[in-house]
């Protein structure tokens, strides 16, 4: 199994090591590149303490903000690395934080805290690939299965139930039995949970390939994030299939059932997302070029090309690619008149939204050509 390491984790972890530190890369580097997968970042699981590390880095860059729990982030060959010291989480009294940390010299401490086999997997050059848990097994297995005692392990902090099945949704995973369970039994303390936190996961988990899996097998777990949240077994397999895109997945969740309207306030979203949501589930496939115009005047542009694209509707995507070169127009600012042209013409103020509106119908509904000359004419025709 070839683990390779990127320049800048390989200059730090030489460089705790030439200080007599041990140095791990840790965690969904190696996961992901025993998937075959590129690594996303790496991160450095060392016996080095933050002080060690912060004389050891002195010349280097270095973020401390996570210093409280033995985090620095160096970084290196233009790269960000956290680096943590080994360490053992003391008791939790919130179902999300350790009450306290306690730092380690000792490599097993630390991957045991870890939440999951595939995720305790680290790595360097001296000591090879080390599996304590049997992450390798369960990396080819695709199983999702707690290190030590599932039930305990969420007691201590729920989010790890919501990071189990975000990885089992993303990996293409399914979860081990005794943890599955524990999942569902646990369920209620991600009550305790920050909406934040729960949002991040949900977003993953619900853009991940194995969504079906988990939408189908742990509704119990999304019901104590989502109160109302509801889909309906038969409508899963299509769900899954569908484009892996938050906001167009959302919008088939709240379109396949309204009081799933509620996860946008259950969720911790920005506004504009909310209403990108919104509007594509508002949203229903256009017969026609006209009625695409329609759909472009009365939604945000870019929701509509989401939409259309999520949706794999290659006529109107065509049609998209001929109103846009074509300059066909759709909205108000096309039209070759302005409400000064209009004002001009001696027609009272207050009507000339609602002729400009008119206007717009008839150009996209191609009573009228969209020239100075057929617009006036039309105008004219109005009154
Ligand atoms: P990703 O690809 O999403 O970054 P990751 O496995 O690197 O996946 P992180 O959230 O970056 O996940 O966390 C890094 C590592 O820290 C994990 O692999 C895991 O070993 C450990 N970890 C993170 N959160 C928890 C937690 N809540 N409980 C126990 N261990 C955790
Ligand atoms: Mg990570």
């Amino acid at each position: 199994m070839n683990i390779t390491l990127s320049n800048g984790a390989k200059e730090i972890m030489s460089l705790l090591e030439s200080n007599n530190r041990k140095a791990y890369a840790v965690g969904g580097c190696i996961r992901d590149q025993i998937m075959g997968k590129e690594p996303f970042d790496f991160d450095i699981t060392t016996d080095a303490t933050a002080d060690e590390m912060l004389e050891i880095f002195s010349s280097y860059r270095v973020l401390t903000t996570g210093i409280k729990h033995g985090t620095v982030a160096v970084f290196a060959d233009n790269e960000i690395f956290e680096c943590t010291t080994f360490r053992v989480d003391g008791e939790y009294t919130d179902s999300r934080h350790p009450d306290s940390v306690t730092f380690s010299r000792n490599l097993r401490d630390d991957l045991s805290r870890r939440d999951y086999t595939v995720n305790a997997l680290c790595y360097n050059e001296k000591d090879g690939l080390i599996d304590l848990f049997g992450g390798i097994d369960d990396i080819k297995g695709k199983t999702i299965r707690c290190i030590g005692e599932a039930e305990k392990r969420f007691t201590e902090d729920a989010l790890r139930i919501l990071r189990g099945l975000r990885f089992a949704s993303s990996l293409g995973f399914t979860v081990e039995a005794k943890t599955a369970n524990a999942m569902l039994c646990c369920a209620p303390l991600l009550q305790n949970i920050s909406k934040e936190r729960i949002t991040e996961e949900f977003r993953k988990m619900l853009i991940g390939k194995n969504t079906g899996y988990v939408l189908e097998g742990f509704l119990p777990v999304l019901k104590a994030v989502i109160p109302d949240f509801e889909i309906q077994k038969n409508y899963i397999d299509e769900f899954s299939s569908s484009a892996e895109d938050f906001e167009y997945r959302m919008s088939l969740l709240i379109k396949h059932n309204p009081h799933n309207e509620a996860l946008l306030t259950a969720l911790r979203l920005p506004k504009k997302v909310c209403e990108s949501i919104s509007q594509l589930s508002a949203m229903e496939a256009p017969e026609n070029k006209i009625e695409l115009k329609k759909m472009l005047g009365a939604f945000k542009e870019e929701n509509v090309v989401k939409y259309l694209t999520c949706s794999g509707n290659t006529d109107a995507l065509r049609w998209y690619g001929e109103i846009k070169s074509g300059g066909e127009c759709y909205q108000l600012s096309q039209l070759a008149v302005t409400g000064k042209d209009i004002l001009s013409l001696g027609v009272e103020s207050h009507k000339i939204g609602g002729i400009l509106n008119r206007l717009l119908d008839d150009v996209i509904n191609e009573k009228t050509e969209n020239t100075k000359e057929e617009l006036i004419k039309a105008i004219r025709s109005f009154s």
